[in-house]
């Protein structure tokens, strides 16, 4: 990798083109094209690639979430010591300009579709992944109560809603985008006449700032508050930004009241929705509230199958219950073992054998183990319970700072092979003494309260996978 970033050291958007293809890689597809799409490589110097970014906003938010993964592709791409550096840049600035300008430049620059102006069905279409549907997504017990309830939704249309709004949470890779999106691809489907809307809680948000930015709120409003269904994914993003909260509350509060439906994601429960307004958190318990768990053995094994056949490639059921068995934690890591076990087999030129299967499991599994570093640790766990990474490592101590501090330490003497001392000295320069209580007290704590210890797994689950 190093060698290559010297030889073309001075092109620049060929380092950054193979940036983007790892970002795309390991985004969702919306984020991808939300916050990273609409970024432009600008120079290439002292293993610092600078990337234009086109508003300040943007460029808070791509730091304060993607910060990690930003300085993880940068050292997969440019070689060790590889940075990324976002710049504010004028040529990609959002600027209100006249509607049509404005309409031709967003597609263009490949934003989401969804723009203030205009609200055809054919946009809300564009938002979807078509490969999301009923009919491939494999039930089981983890998820059938959640399918149920969401394919429930296409036949009470034409009523008032049954379940509203209908919540849907659970660990990342479970399904949830899965199912709402399906919602979406059912009504284009059927053609019927009722109009959708699906967004993230980020396009929400970013949607929403360049509405005040360009003094278009009332034709925000208008589109948000016009449809039949509005679909929201991940909602636990909402924690932070009390504005859009307000926005989302009003949007909530009009759409419910006019009989509509609504259904979100969330990555956790609403008890963990710590910061959320508390009007918009009841409004959302209103309804029913249903959690995806993690496949079973036999939905693990369905669903593997599932993929291969829609890849056309045969496995043997011997190959089938050797990933299952491996790979128990959620969806998205049971497809990437599959795509590392075909990339092996086209490597290779040979047949996949359960040797070559054993073989990719144990190589995905040690790195599950070895790899992860304490700082990525940190910094995980900082960004899942919303407090700041630095203040992790000072001396606060504030309840839910010092509260983060000790589980990102007990995370990290359960995930990776770092001594006491070692995990210590990267906590702000903290005895092992520290890190050894810490980890004594959420265990404690892991073993005497079980909704804690299911957010304990969730952030666990989320650094694994940050991981693989
Ligand atoms: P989440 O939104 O919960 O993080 P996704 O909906 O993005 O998870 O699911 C991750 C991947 O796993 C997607 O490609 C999705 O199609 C697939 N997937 C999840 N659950 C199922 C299922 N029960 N059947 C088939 N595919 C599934
Ligand atoms: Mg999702």
């Amino acid at each position: 990798m190093t060698e290559l970033a010297l030889s073309v050291s001075d092109n620049h958007q060929f380092i950054w083109n193979n940036i983007v293809g790892l970002l795309k890689e390991e985004l969702p597809k919306q984020t991808f094209i939300t916050w990273f799409a609409p970024l432009k490589s600008l120079s290439f110097e002292n293993n610092t690639l600078t990337v234009g970014v086109g508003c300040n906003f943007n460029l808070e938010w791509l730091e304060s979430h993607y910060r990690d993964l930003l300085n993880r592709s940068a050292c997969a791409v440019i070689g060790s010591g590889g940075k990324i550096e976002l710049q504010i840049c004028e040529n990609n600035q959002e600027k209100s300009t006249s509607k049509t300008v404005q309409k031709r430049r967003r597609k263009d620059d490949n934003l989401p579709a969804i723009t203030i102006t205009t609200s055809e069905q054919t946009k809300m279409k564009s938002q979807l992944n078509s490969n999301y549907r009923f009919d491939n997504f494999i039930e089981g017990d983890s998820n059938r109560v959640a399918r149920a309830a969401a394919y429930s939704i296409i036949s009470s249309l034409d009523n008032k809603p049954v379940y509203n709004p209908l919540l849907i949470h659970g660990g990342s890779g479970l399904g949830k985008t899965h199912l709402i999106q399906a919602i979406g691809n059912a009504i284009v489907d059927s053609n019927i006449d009722k109009r959708f809307l699906y967004v993230t809680s980020e396009e929400f948000t970013a949607e929403f700032v360049r509405a005040i930015q360009s003094g278009k709120v009332d034709a925000f409003n208008k589109l948000y508050r016009s449809v039949d269904v509005l679909l929201i994914d991940d909602v636990q993003f909402f924690m932070t930004r009390d504005k859009t909260q307000e926005a989302f509350f009003h949007t909530f509060n009009t759409l419910y009241n006019n009989g509509k439906q609504l259904v979100f994601s969330s990555d956790r429960p609403t008890s963990e929705l710590n910061k959320f307004d508390k009007r918009l958190l009841s409004r959302l318990q209103w309804g029913l509230t249903i959690e995806i768990q993690p496949p079973e053995l036999e939905t693990r094994m369905a669903i593997l199958k599932s993929i291969a056949e829609s890849r056309n490639i045969v496995l043997s059921d011997e190959i089938i219950s050797i990933i299952a068995e491996n790979v128990t934690d959620n969806v998205r890591m049971l497809q990437g073992a599959l795509t590392s076990l075909f990339a092996h087999q086209s490597l290779l030129e040979m047949p996949i054998t359960i040797d070559m299967a054993r073989e990719v499991m144990n190589k995905i599994n040690i790195r599950v183990s070895n790899n992860i570093g304490v700082e990525t640790i940190l910094e995980l766990t900082a960004r899942y319970l919303d407090v700041k990474s630095d203040m992790i490592r000072s001396k606060n101590r504030k309840r839910e700072i010092a509260e983060a501090r000790m589980i990102a330490m007990y995370l990290s003497t359960e995930l990776t092979n770092s001594t006491l001392k070692n995990i210590g000295l990267k906590f702000g320069g903290r005895d092992h003494s520290t890190v050894l209580h810490a980890k004594n007290k959420i265990i404690e704590l892991i073993n005497n309260d079980d909704e804690f210890k299911k957010s304990i797994d969730n952030i666990r689950e989320q650094i694994e996978r940050f991981n693989v």
